[in-house]
């Protein structure tokens, strides 16, 4: 209760000093965790099912196409293209201000998921419909953890 006024009255006036509200942390389980720490070595790693060869993210306990549990874990090569994505403007929540405006994307990696994503350096009015992207693993020093952000493949 304490930190809900300081909460609410955040605002995009924020934007340029230390930020006085932290970003939720993750919530991770079981399920996901081996995604996340494999992600602090700046690997992308989905779920390859190995009776039918289907490969997904995000993590599930089976197999989205023939609801098998014989799931193994893979290394995504890192690369993509943005399927679509959105401009924020006004974050979700008031820790991301400073952010603004950023790109959320839905990247297709090569091997065939979809990853909810940021697209990086690279402005937002650049970015397409289509653009080839690679994995641009981000350490982020508030939540503690790497983020697999992708950037525009010509900048690598
Ligand atoms: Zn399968």
């Amino acid at each position: 209760m304490k930190d809900e006024p300081q909460a609410m009255t955040a605002n995009a006036s924020d934007a340029g000093t230390t930020p006085a509200i932290r970003r939720p942390g993750l919530v991770t389980t079981p399920l996901s965790q081996p995604f996340w720490d494999l992600a602090n070595d700046g690997e992308f790693a989905i779920q390859n099912c190995v009776d039918c060869g289907h490969r997904q993210h995000y993590p599930r306990n089976i197999c989205i196409n023939c609801w098998s549990e014989n799931l193994t874990w893979m290394t995504a090569a890192g690369t993509g293209t943005v399927w679509t994505f959105t401009v924020v403007e006004k974050p979700g929540h008031p820790a991301w201000a400073p952010d603004t405006p950023y790109v959320i994307a839905l990247v297709e990696l090569d091997e065939g998921p979809r990853a909810m994503t940021r697209i990086v350096d690279c402005p937002p009015a650049e970015v397409a419909v289509g653009m080839a992207v690679t994995l641009q693993p981000t350490w982020d020093e508030q939540l503690e953890q790497t983020l697999l952000n992708f950037a525009p493949a010509a900048s690598e």
